[in-house]
């Protein structure tokens, strides 16, 4: 053990390590990637600050998008022009291609590893049809959503743990990732992690980070994401000079809950089930005339929002929405949603196979994050190479922006991604990360800046607690980077952030030990969340256009001409951001399929 000095406590305990590999994160994608290292013969070690099946892929429900054809015709070609379609043109084309022709063997590896799917009469893995998921490039929905009942996370997350240990993977659990260590040059050499359980820090020393942390969720008040999604992936990427992509798409659920927002599975209206509002009306029918209730969920969050705005939304306030499952009989609600039954149940009081459950869209999933290739290498844009990659670090899973869900994601691609991109990772690490090399030695003072920053939070004297500190900033979320936006209503959030940048300084954390210290995890949380928070609501400030989940009441079109490009944020200490863009990949990785160019949006 060493120790490392800090300017206010003097020393604190370091247990140093090395490792080939450290992926932060065990949801799907860091055990995805994790389990993959380790087969490919690199000594890993996974971090995670909750037991790994406490991550938020536990509650996906709904099921993971893979073109197998097991209910009727489908095609890998017809999952890429949906997810294009989609991502509303602002995917990346090479890596869409390699996640939709890689879905197949992916899905049928995770049935390999014992994930226990629903299946078919004939014994085939049982598909349902998914929002935004269609066959013949556009035509009518298609079942590609292959489900384990409506707990297809659980059933992935635990059999991927499984194999883990089968595979003696190391985990450092409850063990909370500060900050990247990173070389003069700009490269990645480790990380900094805090053991919560016993207080000692810890410096690891790796040729490779993974940063598998999840989405921020968490920076709105109401959210279907753990409360662990709190962006440290991306809070660690951005203090370490490596920027951001896409932060303004933040994807709304159509249905969680009211008003509790817990997330009523898609697979719901994949079942068969449909939204009406006050006056009983189908309203969907008349947005979205083909692809009605399963429209893509911009689509929906959208056509709700209308509704609600112009008085037809249920209940007393008129503040809601209702979906109906009654018509589907108890005995296909028990087969195929018997978590949701319980869920309303639970959370709205409702029994589903009798009455109608009151929904409202919700924050449900990132599709911004730390750019990278379909390697999942990180890519950092100089002035003459938009795609340069940080030597020694990647990025997986929804802490990520690989792109391949673009400025929209459609149901079940997030699953497929963690395991697509997880394994590709681990490939690629196969590929250029030696297990025989020698460990460098870190550069002099690794992690002394982490430490700093730690113990400034931990003897953080102010007089404003963290939990006020963060309702102000999810509430300025809420309303300000909400399913609707304005240019006034952004730059009022963009000020407001601001504010609470200088407010910050005003924190107190109470508890000073290292041990089970919550007031302080929620103080670098809070830090995290801050750091995501700032880029989105300055980003969609600066995107003149409506795009995917970016509806801007000012902009209200898509604008193809200037604004087919990726956003890349940077972030400086104070709460500064540098924006600038990089092009979409329109290349595909082989001449198998066509580009699909821009289409004028008809759904
Ligand atoms: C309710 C719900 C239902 C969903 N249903 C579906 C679905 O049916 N189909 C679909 O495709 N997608 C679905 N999604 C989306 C999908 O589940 C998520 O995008 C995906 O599971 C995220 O996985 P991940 O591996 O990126 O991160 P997570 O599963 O969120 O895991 C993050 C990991 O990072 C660790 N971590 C974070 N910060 C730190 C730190 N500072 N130090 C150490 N460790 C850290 C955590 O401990 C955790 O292990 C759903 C999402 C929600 C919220």
């Amino acid at each position: 053990m060493n120790a490392i000095s800090s300017p206010s406590t003097g020393a604190y305990r370091i247990v140093d390590h090395v490792y080939d590999v450290v992926v932060v994160g065990a949801g799907g994608s860091g055990l995805r990637a994790t389990l993959g290292m380790g087969a490919a013969g690199l000594r890993t070690a996974c971090v995670t600050k909750v037991f790994p099946t406490r991550s938020h892929t536990v509650a996906a429900q709904g099921g993971i998008g893979a073109s197998l054809g097991n209910m009727a015709e489908d095609n890998w070609r017809w999952h890429m022009y949906d997810t294009v379609k989609g991502s509303d043109w602002l995917g990346d084309q090479d890596a869409i291609e390699f996640m939709c022709r890689e879905a197949v063997p992916a899905v049928q590896e995770l049935e390999h590893f014992g994930v226990p799917f629903s299946r078919t009469e004939d014994g085939r893995i049982y598909q349902r049809p998914f929002g935004g998921h269609m066959s013949d490039y556009g035509k009518a929905p298609v079942p590609r959503a292959c489900a384990a009942a409506d707990r297809t996370g659980h059933a992935i997350l635990h059999t991927l743990y499984q194999q883990c240990l089968k595979h003696k993977a190391e985990f450092f659990v409850e063990y909370f990732a500060i900050d990247l260590i990173m070389d003069e040059e700009g490269a990645c050499r480790g990380v900094m992690a805090w053991c919560l359980e016993d207080g000692t820090m810890h410096r690891f020393n790796a040729k490779m980070v993974v940063l598998a942390t999840g989405g921020y969720g968490r920076a709105y008040q109401s959210c279907t994401s753990a409360h662990t999604c709190t962006g440290d992936g991306g809070g660690m990427a951005m203090r370490a000079g490596v920027p951001t992509q896409d932060m303004e798409f933040v994807q709304f659920h159509p249905t969680g809950i009211f008003p509790a927002g817990c997330l009523l599975t898609e697979g719901c209206r994949g079942e068969g089930g449909y939204l009406t509002n006050s006056e009983g009306e189908r309203f969907m029918e008349r947005y979205a005339p083909t692809a009605k209730d399963l429209a893509s969920r911009d689509v929906v969050s959208r056509s709700m929002t209308i509704e609600i705005n112009e008085g037809r939304g249920c209940g007393p306030k008129k503040d809601h929405i209702m979906m109906h499952l009654e018509h589907l009989g108890a005995d296909l609600l028990h087969e195929r949603l018997p978590g949701i039954s319980e869920t309303a149940r639970v959370f709205a009081g409702i029994d589903v196979t009798k009455e109608p459950v009151p929904v409202l869209p919700t924050v449900h999933y990132n599709m911004g994050g730390i750019p990278t290739n379909y390697h999942g290498e990180v890519v950092r844009p100089t002035a003459d190479n938009p795609d340069a990659i940080v030597p020694g670090l990647m990025a997986v899973g929804e802490a990520a922006c690989v792109s391949v869900h673009g400025a929209n994601r459609l149901g079940t691609n997030s699953l497929l991604d963690l395991v697509v991109f997880g394994r590709a990772a681990a490939r690629r690490a196969a590929e250029v990360v030696k297990p025989s090399d020698f460990a460098a030695p870190l550069p002099p003072r690794a992690g002394e800046k982490a430490l700093d920053r730690f113990d400034a939070l931990r003897n953080a004297k102010g007089g404003t607690r963290v939990a006020h500190l963060r309702e102000t900033l999810q509430r300025t979320m809420q309303s300000h980077a909400a399913v609707f936006r304005t240019s006034q209503s952004l730059e009022e959030g963009c000020g407001k952030l601001r504010d609470l940048w200088s407010g910050s300084k005003d924190m107190s954390v109470s508890d000073r030990s290292l041990i089970w210290n919550s007031d302080l995890v929620e103080a670098l949380e809070f830090d995290n969340l801050m750091a995501n928070a700032t880029v989105t609501m300055e980003g969609a400030f600066a995107r003149h256009e409506s795009r995917g989940a970016h509806a801007h009441d000012d902009y209200p079109d898509r604008d193809d001409k200037t604004w087919m490009k990726h956003t890349v944020a940077s972030l400086d200490d104070k709460g500064g951001v540098t924006l600038s863009y990089r092009p979409v990949r329109m290349q595909t990785l082989t001449n198998e399929v066509q580009v699909f160019p821009p289409k004028k949006r008809v759904y």
